[in-house]
């Protein structure tokens, strides 16, 4: 017997309807690439978004097209999230980051049909659109009167005139809500790019579970500050789960140094912010030296990399915010853990409940996992086994786009490429990527703790644990380490400052001081060109 409820298809544009109608007023403010900052609210984003859905149907897209984004966090990538999406057409977020070469890989791959860009990507533009045959539509992320002149970009309009010459008045229509809405390619660091194609379906569950208390803690009485970019994976998914609760939205465009952040998080009163390690970390490095504290900044989400214990202490104990650590990837749109504690830690003490936190947390409803060995048999749960972590649900790949790389599910389950224990109340720690681990002498050693420790010391900006050769234990761990300006650390100092907080066998051989660490286009360290910068380093002797 089938239920007699409503049947009504989970789509996008169901969001921003819901939003126009129940919070219409609610503001959306962006630093523009102009530099200025640009306000108005749901009501008015919407009747932008279905402005960019004629126009969608003015240059006569079919369904199911794929229409590109090259593009900061700011409110006109937000109509085209929607205006794309809620139309039928799939958005194609592209991270500027990436080399050209890739760029023009990925946009023939997904078959882009239109490219709509910032201008500060127009040299990137420039570089790739003559490989870019698919492409028939360029649009600048501007007003008729910023559109360069002879740019040499074929078929190129400015937003403002393009969705301009359009009325709002436009039905969203219904369909299936399985059909893809936006896709977005890994970072693909072994082998070509692959693409997540996130649906409709998967895009609303994933915003309904991101917003739950345990989860983001989003709210109408939130101001939000997504730093994570709308470039990958849908900036975690925030513009959606925004847009359900009714929060307000703070983007920060292109500036997203140290002092640009806290003047927006001041300025408009932001209670919330996710973003990566690094971003955080220029953030705390603006703040100390000038004594400055926030005033409304309640929480902050930081995920994409492991959250060095010292800034989740940082966070809480010198400026009062709660960090949220949480773990993901592109192929799960992108949440899959995130650490609150529960009810039962209440009574423990302060330096207890400080050691859950820094795990990567629980798994979401919608979420299930587990960690395997190499036989693929489960391992237990009980905070200390590590094993190759697996996950299922339905807002987690089961096939890339294309069909690229084959059937990647094992048995039903999506293998992470992540390594991590699980404890017997759940909580996730991620002890490395399976390719980044450090096997020696037959023991694994975990980059992220070495890493960890490093990042402790005062003189240490940032560090990179890698293994090298080595004709015992096959392999060691060394570390990479960038000092903070001004400050000083010797090898040996570093080395002693891992006594007693590691097992012995654990502490790194050697300290290699550099100048920088190789980031990757997502800003996490990019551990094969370290190694690739280290080929000629050899270990001290005993
Ligand atoms: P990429 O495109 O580089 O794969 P993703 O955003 O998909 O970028 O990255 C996912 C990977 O990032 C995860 O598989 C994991 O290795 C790492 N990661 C994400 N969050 C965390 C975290 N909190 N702690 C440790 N590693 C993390």
């Amino acid at each position: 017997m089938l239920g007699l409820m409503q049947s009504q298809p989970l789509l996008i544009s169901g969001l921003i309807e819901f939003a126009e109608r129940h919070h219409g007023d609610a503001e959306i403010v962006s630093r523009r690439v102009e530099g200025d900052l640009h306000r108005y609210n749901y009501k008015d984003m919407g009747q932008r978004a279905r402005r960019v859905a004629k126009a969608l149907d003015g240059l006569k897209l079919a369904f199911g097209d794929r229409v590109a984004t090259l593009a900061w966090n700011g409110y006109r990538h937000l109509e085209l999230y929607y205006g794309v999406s809620g139309s039928g057409r799939v958005l194609h977020t592209i991270n500027p980051r990436l080399h050209p070469d890739q760029i023009a890989w990925i946009a023939n791959h997904a078959e882009d049909q239109v490219l709509c860009f910032d201008l500060s990507f127009l040299p990137l533009v420039q570089a790739v659109h003559a490989r870019c045959p698919t492409i028939k539509h360029y649009i600048a992320l501007c007003g008729a009167d910023k559109l360069p002149a002879d740019s040499g970009v074929p078929n190129l309009q400015s937003y403002e005139s393009w969705i301009g010459a359009q009325s709002a008045d436009y039905a969203w229509p219904s369909f299936d809500e399985n059909t893809a809405s936006s896709m977005c390619y890994t970072s693909g660091t072994t082998g070509n790019p692959k693409a997540a194609l996130y649906s409709h379906r998967s895009s609303t569950l994933h915003a309904y579970a991101a917003a739950l208390p345990d989860v983001m803690c989003i709210s109408a009485r939130d101001a939000i500050l997504p730093v994570v970019p709308m470039f990958h994976v849908n900036a975690w998914g925030i513009p959606y789960s925004a847009a359900l609760t009714g929060a307000k939205l703070v983007f920060p465009g292109p500036a997203l140094d140290g002092k640009s952040i806290y003047e927006l998080i001041e300025a408009e009163k932001v209670t919330y912010a996710a973003g990566v390690p690094t971003v955080w970390q220029m953030l705390l490095t603006h703040m100390k030296p000038a004594g400055l504290k926030f005033s409304t900044l309640k929480r902050t989400v930081i995920g994409g990399s492991a959250c060095p214990p010292a800034m989740i202490h940082a966070f809480r104990e010198d400026y009062g915010v709660e960090v949220l650590h949480a773990w993901g990837m592109t192929e799960m749109s992108p949440l899959g853990t995130l650490c609150t504690l529960k009810n039962k830690h209440d009574a423990l003490p302060e330096a207890e409940k400080m050691k859950i936190r820094l795990k990567q947390g629980r798994a979401i409803y919608g979420v299930d996992m587990k960690i395997v060995d190499a036989h693929g048999d489960e391992l237990p749960w009980d905070g200390k086994v590590f094993g190759d972590l697996h996950v299922k649900g339905p807002w987690i790949v089961r096939e890339y786009f294309k069909g690229e790389g084959g059937d990647p599910l094992v048995g039903g389950w999506f293998p992470t490429g992540d390594v991590g224990t699980i404890d017997p109340d759940g909580y996730l720690q991620i002890t490395d990527r399976s390719k980044d681990v450090i096997k020696s002498g037959g023991e694994w050693i975990s980059s992220i703790d070495i890493e960890n420790i490093a990042v402790a010391h005062p003189a240490v900006a940032m560090a990179a644990c890698i293994g090298v050769a080595h004709p015992k234990w096959d392999e060691r761990p060394i570390i990479a380490v960038v000092k903070k300006p001004g400050m000083e650390v010797t090898r040996d100092e570093l080395i002693r400052f891992y006594d007693g907080k590691t097992a012995k066998w654990q502490i790194p051989d050697d300290v290699v001081f550099v100048d920088a660490i190789p980031l990757g286009a997502t800003g996490k360290m990019l551990k094969t060109r370290l190694r690739e910068l280290l080929k000629d380093y050899k270990l001290p002797q005993p």
